[in-house]
């Protein structure tokens, strides 16, 4: 998979914050789609990357599940109809780990009470089957940049990060305030914001090898910038979680 990068974005340009390919017509923003139908499924797939959307498919919930939690995307398309684990059950969970992506459901119970469940359950949106293409894809437009405004501020314990600026400073209503901002470098960067995006959650070093280097690397590069980065921010900036993986600290300024 693709690294997670922090990139420079001039004001105003509607670009994905954290991602490391070029910008396309819609800003190369990373879709995960949840539908169980093949054909339908593989419709949607090349609907969506001709909108210019890097697409990750999952034909069940458990795919959905595993690549909602362990990689960062923009949108979320999700069926309800799913075997292994049930659409809405499945935006529950993400939301419990601290997924906050924001998830369009397309689904063919579209009566109000439907709608009503899925929003209730965490979803953004609620398109029923059948539906237009064109409104489809005007809505994920909408999702995406009501959601940019907030991706790009992410809060770390007491501080927070600026994935444009790749500056970690004192959040607003932190007591004591006004230390210096600390400059983080790209990859630096790509993994606090993996790790700030799913607080509590713990990852891998394969976890965070695809998601925020390249796979052909050594898991001791994850080391090495877990190293770097309580060098600049402090030890507990990053747990160790012994056997398992690393998390993002629960009290960063210890
Ligand atoms: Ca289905």
């Amino acid at each position: 998979m693709r690294a997670v990068r922090c990139t420079r974005i001039p004001a105003g340009t509607k670009i994905a914050a954290v991602d490391s390919t070029p910008p396309t017509a819609t800003g190369g923003f990373r879709l995960l789609l949840v539908e169980d139908e093949p054909e339908f499924r593989a419709i949607l797939a090349a609907l969506f990357t001709d909108e210019g959307y890097h697409v990750d498919v999952a034909g069940d919930g458990q795919r959905g599940l595993h690549l909602g939690l362990t990689r960062r995307y923009d949108v979320i398309v999700l069926d309800r109809g799913l075997p292994a684990i049930e659409g809405l059950d499945l935006m529950r969970r993400w939301r419990r780990h601290g997924v906050t992506t924001p998830v369009l459901v397309l689904s063919a119970r579209g009566a109000a009470a439907d709608r009503v469940a899925g929003l209730d359950a965490g979803a953004e949106d609620y398109l029923a089957k059948p539906f237009d293409v064109d409104e489809l894809l005007a809505r994920l437009r909408a999702l995406r940049r009501r959601h940019l405004d907030v991706a790009r501020m992410l809060p770390v314990g007491g501080y927070r990060l600026d994935l444009d600026t790749r500056e970690v400073s004192d959040a607003p209503d932190h007591a004591g305030a006004g230390t210096a901002p600390v400059q983080l470098s790209e990859r630096e960067c790509g993994l606090l914001a993996t790790l700030a995006g799913r607080p509590g959650q713990v990852f891998s070093r394969a976890d965070l090898l695809t998601g925020v280097f390249t796979e052909a690397e050594s898991p001791i590069v994850v080391d090495t910038y877990v190293h770097y980065l309580r060098r600049k921010l402090g030890r507990g900036i990053v747990d160790t979680v012994r056997g398992r993986g690393y998390r993002l600290g629960r009290d960063p300024r210890r």
